[in-house]
């Protein structure tokens, strides 16, 4: 049912274009997906679909630039004349699908096949540029002025087909702050070990825009009543049972998340690394363990989720030294200055924010460690006073006693107790030279 909305969308120019070069050789062609969504919600949009009655080799007449990415499936990547890439996807009826995730063939075919085979109905809206009208034969503008999301047709089939739209729908609801809709929700809830069938990268995909979504632990909260935990997430889901601290801890790193994101927004900040907000997520579930254990733990649940070994280093580091902020008033200050001069250091300091809030919330140690950081960071990037010449041209002879010398001058020198190389030389003539 074509549809006049309230106020056009605001669709760019050269998206505009592409579409109309569609169209003026012919070919029926709409905005669709995300796209229309989001501009409906009133949201920046990411990136634009178009779905068109051009086959893939028509496609490629028309534009200069067009990249493969499924000629089978008739998807197709256009630049536009701003150099932005456009999916231009042919309308296509899906055949039965092979494994809970690919269809084993397709038909290309008219809009409303087209329609038929996506995944909610909020994603299955198609603008006309020409006309203003939206095509909306599923009821999706008002599932999305009733923060709804249904799935179109009957849902457990629909999850049987592919089963990542079961967490796509988790995702969805989280990010726009939509609820499922009940049917989907019970097919959910029936289908959800088919989860096991999707790749776990586009599992751990789907979970990362949830953590760092405005609404990550009501979404987590939902993934357990869904019956989608012990799938997705079995190291958490384990813990659960055994340990009801570590299911709230994990809710409140997950209540905290939002407040980190938006400070993230900031542009002088960097994105959280996915090796942060993973170990924030996992690591209230491996407390349970003893120190060498929760290593062994958490880098198997790295290689699970297929993260990259520096990722899962990075885990290791988090977890082992998360613990340390609280001794900091009581290291030895060469001690600590070391300690801070590791390079992920900064990073640390971020994650054991959250960490420390999430597991007693003292945030103390952190406090203390960043007060004192400026001054330690300028300490410990200065040249060391010393070196082995230096040694030498005081007479000594080359040995093992040297290291030892120069981690004593270190030493001083990080804790301010020596200031330059005349000082440090008086120091080992005292000290070392009879
Ligand atoms: P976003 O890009 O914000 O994640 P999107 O809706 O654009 O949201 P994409 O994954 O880019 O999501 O997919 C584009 C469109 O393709 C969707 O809106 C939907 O219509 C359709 N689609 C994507 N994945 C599926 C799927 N697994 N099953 C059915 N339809 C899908
Ligand atoms: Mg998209």
């Amino acid at each position: 049912m074509w549809t006049r909305i309230e106020k056009p969308l605001v669709i760019p120019a050269d998206v505009r274009q592409v579409v109309s070069s569609l169209t003026d050789a012919g070919f029926e062609s709409y905005i669709v997906g995300g796209a229309v969504r989001d501009s409906i919600r009133g949201v920046p949009v990411a990136d634009f679909d178009v779905a068109t009655q051009a086959r893939p080799e028509e496609v490629e007449k028309i534009f200069s630039k067009v990249i493969e990415v499924g000629r089978s499936f008739g998807v197709m990547k256009v630049i536009s004349e701003a150099g932005r890439p456009v999916e231009v996807a042919t309308f296509r009826k899906d055949g039965d699908y092979a494994d809970h995730r690919h269809p084993k063939s397709v038909q290309f075919s008219s809009v409303t096949e087209d329609a038929s085979r996506r995944d909610f109905t909020v994603n299955a809206l198609y603008y006309d540029v020409k006309t203003g009208q939206v095509l909306d034969e599923f009821g999706g503008l008002q599932d999305i002025k009733d923060k709804k999301i249904r799935a179109i047709g009957d849902p457990a089939k629909r999850f049987k087909e592919d089963s990542l739209r079961l967490i796509r729908a988790v995702r969805f609801a989280a990010c726009f702050g939509f609820k499922i809709e009940d049917a989907t929700q019970l097919a959910i809830q029936q289908s959800s070990t088919l989860i096991r069938k999707v790749s776990v990268e586009r599992i751990r995909d789907e979970l990362e825009k949830i953590f760092l979504g405005p609404n990550a632990k009501a979404a987590m909260i939902e993934i357990d009543q869904l019956k989608l935990l012990e799938s997705v997430l079995p190291e958490v889901a384990a813990a659960r049972i055994e340990n009801r601290r570590a299911w709230d801890q994990t809710l409140r790193v997950l209540n905290y998340l939002p407040k980190v994101s938006e400070k993230a927004v900031d542009p002088q900040a960097l994105p959280i690394p996915a090796s942060i907000y993973w170990t924030w997520v996992l690591l209230p579930s491996m407390r349970l363990q003893a120190m060498d254990k929760r290593e062994e733990a958490i880098r198997k649940v790295g290689a699970r989720l297929r993260l990259s070994n520096e990722m899962i280093d990075q885990m290791v580091y988090f977890s082992r030294e998360t613990a340390k902020f609280r001794d900091a008033f009581s290291m030895r200050e060469a001690t600590l200055l070391r300690w801070m001069r590791e390079t992920d250091f900064p990073l640390l300091m971020q994650f054991h924010e959250v960490d420390a809030i999430a597991f007693d919330g003292n945030l103390s140690g952190l406090e203390f460690v960043r007060s004192i950081y400026p001054e330690a960071k300028r300490r410990f990037e200065s040249k060391p006073l010393l070196t082995g010449d230096d040694l030498v041209k005081l007479g000594m002879n080359p040995g093992r006693q040297f290291t030892e010398i120069l981690r004593a001058v270190e030493d001083l020198s990080l804790e301010g107790k020596l200031g330059t190389k005349e000082e440090a030389l008086e120091y080992v003539l005292k000290q070392f030279v009879k």
